[in-house]
């Protein structure tokens, strides 16, 4: 049960007792302090310290000593710590769901479904822990066995955004460490009382394990230029960094020029297909869902909506309705779906992107400001389209739903995969060609693509991810695991003769 049913502290207050309850140690450094604000109200609710660039190039060294030593530890021991993590997790679940609704403004079943994903790749990574192996593999040679080995990588830079500001964490975090990583986090600007928590949670977990080393888990907080040192250090084998496109853009050839990793999670611009033989029921709470939720401020939200011409007049009203109706509000009032954007630079691109949209033609619904407190919050808008003109192949990341009539299945395919982006997709159909159509190799280019049911919402027990300036990143459960450890394959010969590959003679 959450604890919290009506907002009556200030949201000041509830802060500081939510962050003294978590034991957070705010942390020290010389670098500018940080406000966070919640948005909510758009108060001020804490001041925070945050790093140097060269106190972040320190942290790192110390976290690749950190990974010397927990390398060794054999990997089901180190799974022990991500179930210590876990188990704090839940204990903790209220109050951390909480600090996400503060200060990420989520509606309080979303704070509580962020920190729930946490727990989830927890088990998961627990799960992993024992089960980190390689192929054995025929080999040429008499006598001779061939094996592939997986080994920790090393330190793992993780740069995270303001919309998931902890799970993202998580999801990096609990494979990277029972992979044998040390990792070293880098949390949005926006964001740094969710990673603070966070961060005590580890501690906790940690004390408890005990022996871990110093610096297996780093927060640092600080702006772009701390994110920087992390992608410029050579020191770090692999950056996961989840962003925008224009951040991938500048990290991603920085990684590349000195052969590290990139894991990049970036823009989405996703879309669904509503196809003639559609539930509409169903697709009502599925699109409504997708692109209402979390103010359409996640990377999954459903942003393109291509519904056939036949059901086209019977569905829109259904869903302008749905649209006019939905509560905007405090995202702690439990009857609220849908809160505040992050801030005011928010409501200026959505604002900016609807002009763009009637100017190129489209017919506009909702999308005006709501006055709650004096936090930014929006009516989530519709815009029927003509075409896919510019603005709507573009991620404004804000509650918009760009809607546009198709009269083939095949013309809706070729305008969803005309984004550049490729993260998530859906189609809502009862025609199984249409359905297997969409998820084969000429359908959906997206790395998500779902039937009867949104673009949003993926379980971690899938590789999560997309294409094209997405960044082509896979994060989460799957075989994701094998981007935090390295491969080796080992040749071993058993025998007293040294037969060569591919019958090479060599006597000497
Ligand atoms: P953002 O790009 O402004 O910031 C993300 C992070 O990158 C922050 O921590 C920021 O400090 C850091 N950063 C920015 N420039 C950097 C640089 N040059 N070097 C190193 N670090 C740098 O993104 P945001 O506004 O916080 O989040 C919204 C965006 O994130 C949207 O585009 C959304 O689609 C995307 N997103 C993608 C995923 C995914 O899994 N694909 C998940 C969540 C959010």
């Amino acid at each position: 049960m959450n604890a919290y049913v009506t907002p009556a502290a200030s949201v000041k207050d509830e802060v500081s007792a939510i962050l003294s309850r978590l034991g957070v140690n705010r942390g020290q450094g010389s670098g500018p302090p940080l406000t966070a604000r919640s948005p909510i109200t758009g108060e001020a609710v804490a001041e925070v310290p945050t790093v140097s660039v060269d106190e972040a190039k320190a942290a790192i060294d110390r976290a690749h000593e950190a990974f010397l030593l927990w390398r060794k530890v054999p990997a089901p021991r180190r799974g022990e710590l991500v179930r210590l993590l876990g188990e704090e997790l839940r204990a903790a679940k209220t109050d951390l769901a909480r600090l996400v609704t503060l200060e990420a403004g989520k509606i309080v079943s979303e704070g509580a479904g962020e920190v729930q994903e946490m727990i989830d790749i927890c088990d998961f990574a627990v799960g992993l822990s024992r089960q980190l192996y390689g192929l054995t593999i025929a080999t040429e040679r008499a006598e001779h066995r061939m094996m592939e080995t997986w080994h920790p990588l090393g330190v793992v830079g993780v740069i995270s955004a303001f919309n998931f500001p902890v799970a993202v964490w998580s999801w990096n975090a609990a494979l990277a460490l029972v992979c044998g990583d040390s990792v070293v986090w880098k949390p949005s600007e926006k964001t740094p009382l969710t990673a603070l928590a966070t961060q005590a949670l580890f501690e906790r977990a940690a004390e408890r394990f005990g022996g871990v080393p110093a610096g297996l888990s780093t927060l640092l907080l600080g702006g772009r230029e701390v994110g920087e040192a992390l992608v410029d250090h050579a020191r770090v084998p692999l950056v996961s960094a989840t962003g925008s496109t224009a951040m991938g853009r500048q990290v991603g050839p920085k990684l590349a020029a000195r052969f590290a990793r990139s894991l990049l999670e970036l823009g989405g611009n996703n879309a669904a297909i509503v196809a003639p033989t559609a539930d509409l029921d169903l697709t009502l709470r599925g699109v409504a869902f997708s692109a209402m939720g979390t103010a359409g401020q996640r990377c999954t939200t459903l942003r393109r909506l291509f519904v056939h011409d036949s059901l086209y007049d019977a569905f829109l009203p259904r869903l302008k309705a749905a649209y006019a109706s939905v509560r905007v509000g405090d995202p702690r009032e439990t009857d609220t779906l849908v809160g505040p954007l992050i801030d005011p630079a928010s409501k200026r691109a959505m604002d900016k992107a609807l002009d763009e949209a009637r100017a190129d033609g489209g017919t506009v619904h909702g999308g005006e400001a709501v006055t709650v407190d004096s936090g930014v919050y929006v009516r989530p808008a519709l815009a029927e389209m003509p075409t896919q003109s510019p603005v709507v192949l573009r991620e404004t990341f804000a509650p918009i739903l760009y809607v546009i009539r198709y009269t083939d299945l095949d013309e809706a395919i070729a305008l969803q995969n005309a984004a550049p982006q490729g993260l998530s997709s859906a189609i809502f159909t009862n025609d199984l060609r249409e359905a297997e159509r969409f998820t084969s190799a000429e359908g959906s280019d997206c790395g998500i693509a779902n039937v009867n049911l949104g673009p949003s919402g993926a379980e971690i027990g899938g590789a999560f991810g997309g294409e094209k300036e997405t960044g082509g990143g896979r994060e989460s459960g799957s075989d994701a695991w094998k981007t935090y450890m390295r491969r080796a394959t080992n040749a071993v010969n058993y025998g007293r003769t040294l037969p060569l590959a591919q019958g090479v003679r060599f006597d000497v």
